[in-house]
């Protein structure tokens, strides 16, 4: 007998495993992209008293890099 109980299914956890943010182009580790300033709130991650909603407060949103 296989005292098995863990019943998670994967999908659950890739989608919390990937942040993204709305200022995003795409995932973080996506290749091409790169983390660039947020241009929302100039890399403060702040957006008057509360956090910037574009890149979450970290003030830095993962953008295409080189070309396009
Ligand atoms: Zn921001």
């Amino acid at each position: 007998m296989s005292a098995e109980s863990s019943n998670t299914p994967p999908a659950t956890d890739a989608a919390a495993r990937t942040p993204m943010n709305p200022g995003d182009q795409a995932a973080p580790g996506t290749p091409g992209t790169g983390e660039d300033v947020c241009p929302k709130c100039g890399g403060s991650g702040q957006l008057g008293a509360s956090a910037c909603p574009d890149c979450g407060g970290t003030g830095k949103v993962n953008v295409g890099i080189g070309g396009a």
